[in-house]
């Protein structure tokens, strides 16, 4: 397994050759294609069709639109190289199955190398980060040009965040725990289906936190909980305020200081 510097940027990757700054797309799939040719233009990747179908199996599991207007559709698969990004803008939206309805105006594709597993979850990580920040988010939107847009995106540190919470990956974190918690029933094709499924959730989280849900899941069945007014509901003690209201609408992890087990705000509509 090969390591990465963990301090990198977003620019080490991305060249202007790799930006379309308005696409010609109207969905999805035309729009993943577009950039697929252009990563193919550039020979940073080779079977477009097969990457293709790669990314919408993964789009299926759940949209990669992560808020903000922004999607960051990808998929794992050798290419030759570390990763592979193209960036593409559109001015009237492509609609994503985003969580919050709304439509994406940027698109980031990424294909990364298997050998490299937690290049993926630090560029996601980082790019989570900046997406919440104001500034950011006005400059990667009103970017004028491809030079312009290309200098804002330069600047997303691909890290994972320090404190102990990890950002965006909520849903997905629960998808697994569903998916496992069904493949102890599933037989033959089904199970087959499912343990794909999960592995390519695995394969995109960091290890450490995969870990972790593994040891709880053999521990105690389960390893996400919900908190529901207050509460864990892994153990029903009370989370500390401030973190039961930084969860609350949010789609970030936390862990409960009681039980150990991953925090996700409940579904559940208040009263
Ligand atoms: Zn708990």
């Amino acid at each position: 397994m090969r390591s990465f510097s963990l301090s990198t940027h977003l620019s080490d990757y991305l060249k202007p050759t790799q930006i379309i700054y308005e696409l010609k797309a109207k969905d999805k799939v035309q729009a993943l294609g577009e950039l697929l040719d252009v990563l193919a233009k550039q020979k940073l990747i080779e079977n477009k069709k097969l990457l293709l179908t790669r990314i919408i199996d993964r789009e299926r599991l759940e949209s990669t639109a992560i808020g903000h207007n922004v999607a960051l559709p990808h998929a794992r698969v050798d290419t030759g190289g570390d990763i592979a990004v193209a960036v593409g803008k559109s001015k009237s939206g492509i609609d994503f199955d985003a969580i919050d309805d709304k439509k994406v105006h940027i698109i980031i594709l990424v294909i990364w190398n298997p050998s490299l597993p937690g290049l993926f979850n630090h560029l996601f990580a980082g790019l989570a980060q900046f997406l919440r920040k104001d500034g950011f988010r006005r400059r990667l939107f009103e970017a004028k040009n491809k030079t312009e847009l290309l200098q804002v995106l330069s600047e997303v540190e691909l890290r994972l965040p320090r404190e102990d919470r990890i950002i965006s990956r909520g849903s997905l974190l629960e998808k697994l725990q569903t998916i496992e918690i069904k493949m102890k029933k599933a037989k033959g094709s089904q199970l087959k289906q499912l343990k794909e499924q999960a592995n390519l959730i695995r394969q995109e989280l960091d290890r450490s936190l995969v870990d972790r849900f593994d040891r709880l899941m053999k521990r105690y069945g389960f390893a996400v909980s919900e908190v529901n007014e207050g509460a864990c509901q892994g153990c029903n003690i009370n989370v500390a305020t401030g973190m039961s209201s930084a969860i609350e609408g949010s789609n970030d992890i936390y862990v409960c200081e009681n039980c150990g087990k991953f925090l996700v705000a409940s579904k559940k509509k208040k009263k």
